[in-house]
C-alpha cells in the first residue's frame, strides 16, 4: 500500500490538530516488556528461580532478576521500570514513541502447575487490558491509546489444550489486547507438538498475532567457564532459540496448515535470515523431510512478521530481503517484492531490558534499532516510516 491514501485516513481521524508526533509519522514499539505487578509479586513469592529477590549488594538490600539458567548469582537490577506504567510512558515520550504494544516478560506461565497458569493468565490478561485501558490518548492520534498490550495463554506442562483454546476466545473480548505473547516451549514439548493443534487453529481464527519470545537460550555449558557476564545467553542464546522455534514450526508444516497465522519472531527472527538457504538444502537433501512441505523452506520466511529489534542496517535488511524475496520460493515461483520486504518488519525496543549503564537521556537500544531502520539497503523513505510504525497499527488492527 503506498502512505498517501494511509496518510489522508490518518489525517481524517486526526482532524485539524495534527501533532509534530504525527506528522512525522507514527512510532510503534511491538517490542516492549511488563512484568504487571501481580505477576512481579508471584515472582517475589518463589525461593527458587525463576524470582524476584531482595539481595544484599555492596552492603544494600536490593531487588534483583533471577530468571535465566544459570544465571550469575547476582542476577540483574530490577525496578518499578519493570513494571510501573507512568515509567513506560516516561520512557516513551522521552524517544517519541507514540504507541507501544506492551508484552509480558520472561519467562511467563512456563514454571506454573497446571490450575496457577490457568488462573494466572486469566487474572493477567484482565491486568493487561486495564493497564492499556487507564493509558492516554496517543498524541496525534485521537482514536488510539498509547498502550495496547499483548495477552498470555496458560501454557505449561499438563496444561490441557482445550484451556489454551479457550483463554485465546476470552482474549478476543479484552479491547486493548491485541494478540498473544508465547515463549517457545508450548506445554513441554515445543510449538511443534501436534497436541497444539487445536491452539493454532483457534488463534488463526482469532486473528490475534503470536509474538514468540525466547526465554531458555541454547545449552549453557556451550558457553563455557569464563564469566562473560549476560552477553552470550542474550546475544546468542536467545537468537538461536527462537531460530531453532521457527524453524520446528516450519517443519512440522503448520505454516502450510494455518497460512494465515500472524507470527511476529523477536530480534528479527534470530539467525533464521541468515540460515534460511542452509535450513532449505538441508530439507532437500533429507529423506524424511523432503517431500514434507508444500514449498521450499525459504518461502516460508515470507510468512513471517520480524520485529526489527537488530541494532544494526545490515542485519535488519537481511530480514527484508528474505522477506522480499520469499515468493520465488513458492511452489509456484514468483518474483522478488520490495514492498512485501518493508511491511512485515516492525519497530521495537526491548525496553525495560538493556538500560544504558551511565545516566543517558536517550536508550542507546532504541537509537540503535532507529538508525538501522533509517539505514537499512533496499527501503524507501515511506517504507521506513512503515517500519517505523503503520505496519504496526496495520498489523495490529488499529488502524486499517
Ligand atoms: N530481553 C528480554 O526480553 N528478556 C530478557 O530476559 C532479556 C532481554
Ligand atoms: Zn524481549
Amino acid at each position: 500500500m503506498s502512505s498517501a491514501p494511509l496518510f489522508e485516513f490518518i489525517t481524517a481521524i486526526a482532524g485539524e490538530a495534527v501533532s509534530s508526533a504525527f506528522e512525522d509519522a507514527p512510532l510503534v514499539d511491538v517490542h516492549t516488556h511488563v512484568y504487571l505487578p501481580r505477576y512481579a509479586d508471584a515472582l517475589r513469592a518463589r525461593k527458587d528461580a525463576p524470582r524476584i529477590a531482595s539481595l544484599d549488594i555492596g552492603g544494600r538490600t536490593e531487588e534483583r532478576l533471577l530468571i535465566l539458567d544459570g544465571e550469575p548469582a547476582a542476577g540483574r537490577p530490577v525496578g518499578p521500570q519493570y513494571w510501573d506504567r507512568e515509567e513506560k510512558l516516561k520512557f516513551m515520550r522521552r524517544h517519541n514513541i507514540d504507541v507501544s504494544i506492551v508484552s509480558l516478560a520472561n519467562p511467563w506461565l512456563d514454571f506454573l502447575s497446571p490450575d496457577e497458569a490457568i488462573r494466572l493468565a486469566n487474572d493477567l490478561n484482565v491486568d493487561m487490558d486495564a493497564y492499556c485501558a487507564g493509558s492516554p490518548i496517543a498524541d496525534g492520534l485521537p482514536s488510539l491509546r498509547t498502550l495496547y498490550g499483548f495477552g498470555v495463554l496458560p501454557l505449561a506442562p499438563q496444561v490441557p489444550v482445550s484451556a489454551i483454546v479457550d483463554a485465546v476466545r476470552t482474549l478476543k473480548n479484552l479491547p486493548n489486547v491485541r494478540g498473544v505473547i508465547m515463549g517457545t516451549r508450548g506445554v513441554g514439548a515445543g510449538l511443534d507438538d501436534n497436541t497444539l493443534e487445536p491452539l493454532w487453529e483457534a488463534i488463526q481464527a482469532s486473528g490475534l498475532v503470536v509474538f514468540i519470545h525466547p526465554h531458555y537460550g541454547v545449552d549453557s555449558t556451550a558457553f563455557g567457564p569464563r564469566d562473560n557476564g549476560h552477553v552470550l545467553p542474550l546475544a546468542l542464546g536467545f537468537p538461536f532459540e527462537t531460530t531453532i522455534a521457527a524453524s520446528r514450526l516450519i517443519l512440522a508444516g503448520v505454516l502450510d496448515r494455518y497460512p494465515d497465522l500472524k507470527l511476529l519472531l523477536a530480534h528479527s527472527g534470530g539467525a533464521l535470515p541468515a540460515l534460511s538457504s542452509r535450513l532449505a538444502s538441508c530439507v532437500a537433501h533429507d529423506p524424511i523431510v523432503s517431500t514434507r512441505l508444500k514449498h521450499d523452506a525459504r518461502f516460508y520466511l515470507g510468512k513471517l512478521y520480524y520485529d526489527a529489534v537488530a541494532y544494526g542496517p545490515d542485519e535488519l535488511s537481511l530480514a527484508a530481503a528474505v522477506v522480499g524475496r520469499a515468493h520465488k520460493y513458492s511452489e509456484s515461483g514468483g518474483s522478488y517484492d520490495a514492498e512485501k520486504a518493508s511491511r512485515q518488519l516492525l519497530f521495537g525496543t526491548d525496553h525495560p531490558f538493556f538500560p544504558p549503564l551511565e545516566e543517558t537521556q536517550r536508550w542507546r537500544s532504541v537509537d540503535e534499532n532507529l538508525a538501522a531502520i533509517q539505514e537499512a539497503q533496499g527501503l524507501g523513505v515511506t517504507a521506513k516510516d512503515e517500519v517505523r510504525g503503520r505496519n504496526a497499527l496495520r498489523l495490529f488492527d488499529l488502524i486499517s
